[in-house]
């Protein structure tokens, strides 16, 4: 037997950034105790200060109470040792997207936690399956593809290796209805569908803007009005960060190995000028 969604009290997060810091409050706002881990006290600091900020704001919003505030942030531990996670029944790695970091955290994982524990992944775009290979347990290996900003996207993508096996893939399920979030079922091919879909979108949009089809402002425009889409195409991508926007095409074209996923060379010149969207100020649009 594994561990079932009963076994499960303790989570233990690895990467304190953005999105584990998401991870980590969502699992504590949902009872569960939660450790906290990165490679230096000020980075996990850091997280814990914006799960935080976050929670602070919503009992400003009244949408959380002032008890439920502390016990959260009381349910979260803080930890620089990667052995310290041995004491969770899951993990969820959420650390840099390089395939090679992450293979080093699964093996190192694999020898801390107990038999039983869930290593799962929060990767947009590596293969699970080969981050699974280099662990012992690869049944026990999943994706589990949260979006930003954690606690206000309720979808999660659960993404099923070649070796994951059922029970695995049940009780993770379960853990993110149990989280708030709802689960969709995903093989493990590159960009899983929300990338798939979302990112050759993107791509399309930067030939439109290359070729002199139309100005950025009209191409998102037209999206917003003629597909009413909550923001245009080239804010998005903006938003999202022109050389991640970049790095997924690249795992599309090379992963799925069809032409069709061509990443648009204005995006690629885009990058090569440092011109990175919003975190740069400058982009599609100047900020
Ligand atoms: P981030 O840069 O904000 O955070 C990554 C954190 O991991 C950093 O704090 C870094 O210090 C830490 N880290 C690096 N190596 C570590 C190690 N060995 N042990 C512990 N901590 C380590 O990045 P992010 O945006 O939070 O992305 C994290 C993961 O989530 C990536 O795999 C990314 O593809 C995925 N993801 C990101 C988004 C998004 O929109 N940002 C959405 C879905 C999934």
């Amino acid at each position: 037997m594994g561990a079932g969604i009963d076994k499960i009290t303790t989570i233990g997060v690895v990467g304190a950034g953005q999105m584990g810091s998401g991870i980590a409050q969502v699992a504590a706002q949902a009872g569960y105790r939660v450790l906290l881990r990165d490679v230096s006290e000020a980075l996990v600091d850091r997280g814990v200060a914006g799960i935080d900020r976050n929670l602070a704001r919503a009992v400003e919003k009244g949408k959380l109470q002032a008890d439920d505030r502390a016990a959260t942030l009381g349910r979260i531990g803080k930890t620089t040792q990667l052995e310290d996670l041995g004491a969770a029944e899951l993990v969820v790695e959420a650390i840099t997207e390089n395939i090679d970091l992450k293979k080093e955290v699964f093996k190192a994982l694999d020898k801390a936690a107990g038999p039983e524990t869930i290593l799962a992944t929060n990767t947009s775009s590596l293969p699970v399956t080969e981050i699974g290979a280099v662990t012992g347990r690869p049944d026990r290996v999943i994706g589990m593809h949260f979006f930003n900003p954690v606690p206000v996207m309720k979808l999660v993508e659960v993404v099923r290796g070649l070796a994951t096996s059922d029970e695995t893939f049940e009780t993770v399920r379960s853990l993110a209805g149990k989280m708030g979030k709802t689960p969709v079922t995903v093989r493990d091919f590159p960009g899983f569908v929300a990338n798939r879909i979302l990112l050759p979108m993107l791509n399309e949009a930067v030939f439109c803007l290359m070729e002199g089809v139309s100005s950025a402002e009209d191409i998102d425009t037209v999206m917003k009005l003629g597909a009413n889409h909550p923001m245009g195409p080239l804010e998005l991508a903006d938003f999202i960060g022109l050389d991640t926007c970049l790095f997924v095409m690249e795992a599309l074209y090379e992963g799925l190995g069809d032409p069709k996923y061509r990443p648009c060379p204005l995006l690629r010149k885009m990058v090569q000028a440092g011109w990175l969207g919003r975190k740069t100020g400058r982009g599609f649009y100047q900020y």
